[in-house]
C-alpha cells in the first residue's frame, strides 16, 4: 500500500525532482528555525480552533481573541520580534484576522475541524486533514482551508491549478466517502476573503482520475526532472538541485521503495 497527501502530489506536480529528493532519496534537510510568520499562523489556527470547545454561548469574539492571547504568551513568538513596537502590530494584525473570522464563523458550528479523510483509490491510499468542513442546509459539505497570507490572484492556469489541488483532493476524499461536495474554498483571515471553487460530480470524477493518472506518473517516472520555478527560492533542496546532475540514484535503483506515508 502507498499513501499520498495533497502535499506530496502537489509537491509532484510542481517539481519532480523536489519530489525525489523529498519522499525517495530522503534526503535530511537541516531543521529550519521557527519563523515568525510560521508560529502565528500555528496560533491563529489554534484560536479557530479552539473556539469550539466552548460552548455555543461562550463562542465569543471576546473568548476569541482570550484564546489567541493564551496561545501568544505561551509560544516563542515573542522572543522572535526586533522591538515592542513590531511585535504590537502582529498582535493587531491577528486580532484584526479573529474579527473577521467570527464575522464568517464565529456563530456557524462546523462540521468538522481538522478532521483527517482518506479515500483507497485502486491499490494507493490518498489522504489529508482538512481545516474545516461546513455543512450546509441540504445537508452537503464545504471545504474550508484557512490561509493567514494575503490573496493573490494566480498568474496563469497553470498556477491556478497547481493551486488548487489540496482543495481538489480533498473534494475527491469526500466524495469516495460518499458525501456530497458543493464547494470548497481558500480562506484568506486578513482579507476576510473566500478564494472558491464550485464542485460538480463530474468534476470530481475528473479530479479522481487526474489522480490516479498523477500517481501512475510517479510509479513509472525514472527522470523526475527540474521544473524551475520562482519556487526554487523557497525550495529546501535547492542547493543539492544547483549541483546535482541528470544521473540520480534512482537511476540506478529503480527498484527502491518509495516511502509509505507520503
Ligand atoms: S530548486 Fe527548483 S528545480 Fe530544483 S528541486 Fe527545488 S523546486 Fe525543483
Amino acid at each position: 500500500m502507498k499513501r499520498f497527501s495533497d502535499y506530496s502530489l502537489s509537491t509532484y506536480l510542481r517539481c519532480p525532482r523536489k519530489f525525489y529528493y523529498k519522499y525517495i532519496e530522503k534526503v535530511k534537510i537541516e531543521k529550519k528555525s521557527l519563523s515568525i510568520s510560521m508560529i502565528f499562523g500555528n496560533i491563529i489556527h489554534n484560536a479557530c480552533k479552539d473556539l469550539y470547545i466552548l460552548k455555543i454561548e461562550d463562542r465569543t469574539i471576546d473568548n476569541l481573541q482570550k484564546i489567541f492571547r493564551q496561545y501568544w504568551k505561551k509560544s516563542p513568538i515573542r522572543k522572535l520580534f526586533n522591538n515592542l513596537e513590531e511585535e504590537r502590530q502582529m498582535g493587531l494584525r491577528g486580532l484584526v484576522m479573529l474579527e473577521n473570522f467570527y464575522k464568517s464563523f464565529g456563530t456557524k458550528t462546523p462540521f468538522q475541524i481538522e478532521g483527517y479523510v482518506e479515500y483507497k483509490i485502486g491499490e494507493y491510499v490518498l489522504f489529508g486533514r482538512i481545516d474545516r468542513i461546513d455543512s450546509e442546509e441540504d445537508g452537503s459539505l464545504s471545504i474550508v482551508d484557512y490561509k493567514t497570507g494575503s490573496y493573490n490572484e494566480e498568474s496563469d492556469e497553470l498556477e491556478r491549478e497547481l493551486k488548487t489541488v489540496q482543495i481538489r483532493l480533498y473534494a475527491v476524499l469526500l466524495y469516495g466517502n460518499h458525501r456530497i461536495v458543493n464547494n470548497g474554498s481558500f480562506y484568506y483571515y486578513h482579507d476576510n476573503f473566500f478564494d472558491m471553487i464550485e464542485f460538480t460530480e463530474e468534476k470530481i470524477k475528473y479530479d479522481t482520475s487526474f489522480f490516479h493518472e498523477v500517481i501512475t506518473d510517479i510509479q513509472f517516472n525514472r527522470d523526475f526532472i527540474i521544473q524551475p520555478s520562482f519556487h526554487c527560492k523557497f525550495c529546501d533542496f535547492f542547493d543539492i538541485c544547483q549541483k546535482s546532475d541528470v544521473k540520480m540514484e534512482y537511476l540506478e535503483n529503480p527498484t527502491k521503495k518509495f516511502d509509505e506515508n507520503f
